[in-house]
């Protein structure tokens, strides 16, 4: 066995956090390892978020453009080139790893590619990507290893080897017909690209509703968006069996309520959730404790079972977001620094980058339900927002919790054009819980989206 390096912080995986952390500690003076087996900057450069939305943003582009003659432009026909909407985003995510590269040099940070496992408790041995190993040993330790998509046990599903949101970012054609296993965020995004870049696309859904951590109204919202723009979406339909390969034919037969059915496709995506990167790197050897979705046990400090040893973003079972990941960070710095931050009742707002997108922050109505919180609930088609007259007759809608008993928002949802925008507004109000007769009351610009707020507040029962 070499012997062991010794490093002041060792960050295994160099995800959103756990890079954030390495370059602060870099800065600090402190000698910092970081072990990467792939992706310079973990996934959400190189195969998840911005991948995704470069992509995406192609789609709406040729969405606009077989709409544009509605609004007075005349292009002819469109076509699609995947070989040029895959090479925008490769040069994206290019420019995205050369930038890495020049902070890690900046600070002072090792970047080390290679694959890691505990063989003792903080250290670890690396196989390194240009052959060899390293042994390395860290005074503090820091886990940040992601997630990958999860391939159901499904008979047949293995040996069709489906796409996953990875190689789905990679296709140089259009998929004839798409079949997207999974009605999560990561499925209806990439299916509705699809089928704007031309492909038929099929959802296949197990639960009972898309989105399942939803509202019903959001959810079913969201499917009308999609179904009117020509995806077939079964919801409550369990995957008996796959048959065939994807990227040529692939068969699949689902059960509905309607009875079993075979759906055809060409291709089969798979985005049915996440597994931990945990399994098979040693963290028995390193005293680090899993639960029983095989995610690391951390406390509110993102502390693991093992002293000196913390854990980062989604192996740690963060919500499965960039900016949780970069809050992980924030916790576990400022509480070196002495603090007391935890991931107690943080604010966690999220957006699913349809076209419209979906914006949430705070409670949902099932979720004020499920934890007995008193709420008043108004909501607002965002026909009534000024400004869709303008841009042009959209669904969607907005909704908005306020407190049974004190004038607080509780929670915000919109389906709706800068949903995102609006939400961030809505959260820094919740943050100053400010009291929403100060929001509704505000002086709004118009013709903006967030104007709308105001007609949606003024929507709020009064208390009983
Ligand atoms: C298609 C898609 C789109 C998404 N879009 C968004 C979005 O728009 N907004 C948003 O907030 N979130 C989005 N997410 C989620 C987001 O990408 C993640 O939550 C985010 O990247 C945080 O990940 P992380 O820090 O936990 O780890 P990651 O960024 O996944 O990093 C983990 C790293 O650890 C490395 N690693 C693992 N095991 C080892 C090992 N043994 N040795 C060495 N290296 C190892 C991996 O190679 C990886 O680079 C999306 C996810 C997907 C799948």
């Amino acid at each position: 066995m070499a012997a062991s390096e010794r490093f002041d912080t060792l960050i295994l995986g160099s995800g959103q956090g756990g890079k954030a952390l390495a370059w602060h500690m870099g800065r600090s003076g402190r000698r910092t390892a970081v072990v990467e087996r792939r992706w310079i900057g973990g996934s959400c450069p190189n195969i998840n978020c911005m991948p995704s939305k470069n992509e995406l943003a192609s789609a709406h582009v040729a969405h606009t453009a077989r709409h544009a003659a509605q609004f007075g432009t005349e292009i002819g026909s469109v076509a699609i080139d995947m070989v040029t909407v895959r090479q925008r985003k490769r040069d994206m995510v290019d420019r995205q790893v050369a930038a890495h590269l020049r902070i890690y040099k900046e600070t002072g940070v090792e970047l080390i590619l290679g694959s890691g496992h505990f063989i003792a408790p903080r250290t670890l041995e690396v196989q390194l990507n240009n052959g060899g190993a390293r042994v390395l040993a860290g005074d503090q330790v820091f886990l940040n290893v992601g997630t990958r998509a999860t391939l159901p046990d499904v008979p047949g599903l293995r040996a069709a080897e489906p796409v996953t949101n990875i190689e789905a970012l990679e296709f140089d054609h259009v998929p004839p017909h798409l079949i997207v296993l999974g009605g999560g965020y990561v499925g209806l995004e990439l299916a509705q690209a699809y089928r704007r870049f031309g492909s038929r696309v099929t959802i296949i859904q197990q639960g009972p509703q898309l989105l399942g951590r939803e509202d019903g109204d959001v959810a079913e919202e969201m499917q009308r968006i999609l179904v009117a723009e020509g995806i077939e979406a079964l919801v409550g339909a369990q995957t008996l069996r796959v048959e065939g390969r994807s990227g040529k034919d692939v068969t699949l037969t689902v059960r509905t309520s309607a009875g079993t059915r075979e759906i055809e496709g060409t291709d089969l995506l798979v985005a049915v959730g996440r597994t931990p990167n945990t399994a098979g790197i040693g963290l028995d050897d390193a005293g680090v404790r899993l639960d029983a979705g095989g995610y690391i046990r951390v406390n509110e400090r993102l502390e693991t079972s093992a002293p000196n040893v913390w854990a980062i973003g989604e192996c740690a079972g963060s919500p499965q977001f960039t900016h949780a990941s970069v809050d992980d960070f924030q916790i576990i710095r400022e509480n070196l620094g002495g603090g007391s931050r935890s991931t107690r009742d943080r604010l966690m707002p999220y957006c699913l980058f349809t076209d419209p997108p979906l914006a949430h922050v705070g409670l949902s109505e099932e979720d004020a339900r499920r934890q007995d919180v008193g709420v008043r609930v108004a909501k607002l088609p965002m026909s009534e927002v000024l400004r869709m007259q303008a841009i042009g007759e959209r669904p969607g809608f907005m909704k908005v919790l306020v407190g049974q008993s004190d004038d607080r928002i509780r929670g915000f949802t919109m389906i709706g054009p800068e949903a995102g925008e609006v939400m961030a507004a809505v959260q820094t109000a919740m943050l100053a819980e400010l009291p929403y007769p100060k929001l509704r009351d505000a002086v709004l610009a118009h013709l903006t989206m967030a104007e709308g707020l105001a007609f949606l507040l003024a929507n709020v029962p009064p208390r009983e």
